[in-house]
């Protein structure tokens, strides 16, 4: 079930939260740079063709500003947690809009703020006081 996180609970997960977005962002801007600096098409059947070194630097201050451009990007739209919310009611998850009130009566909550908390099953086990009570049950 959803449960609401304490104050120090959530500037932990918004602080994970972010390294991950920067990780996420630094990856796909370097990966959009090395591709942009070492791969290109147009060779035999659309295959990739070998490049010159030449080729490499000349391409360098592009796939920099490329990288930039794909990171920013990256940075802004993925992995944005802000704009889910979920209902602790029913466990309903959807993206931020008007609608606060959740269909069951629930309330939806920014996801950022909730954790989800596994309800531990307790199942009572009565024993029996003595042999001769556990006897007569049998
Ligand atoms: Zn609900």
């Amino acid at each position: 079930m959803w449960v609401k996180r304490t104050p120090e609970e959530i500037v932990i997960a918004k602080r994970k939260h972010l390294s991950t977005r920067i990780r996420t962002a630094v990856f796909m801007g370097v990966l959009a740079a090395v591709l942009c600096a070492f791969v290109s098409g147009g060779g035999r059947f659309h295959a990739p063709r070998s490049i010159s070194f030449n080729e490499i630097v000349s391409r360098i201050p592009l796939s920099i500003v490329l990288g930039i451009i794909v990171g920013i990007i990256s940075y802004r739209f993925a992995l944005r947690s802000d704009r889910q919310l979920v209902c602790p009611k029913c466990g309903t998850i959807k993206f931020r809009d008007n609608i606060l009130q959740c269909s069951c009566g629930g309330h939806f909550e920014n996801i950022e703020e909730m954790k989800w908390h596994e309800q531990k099953k307790i199942n009572f086990i009565r024993f029996p006081k003595s042999i001769s009570d556990a006897r007569c049950r049998v």
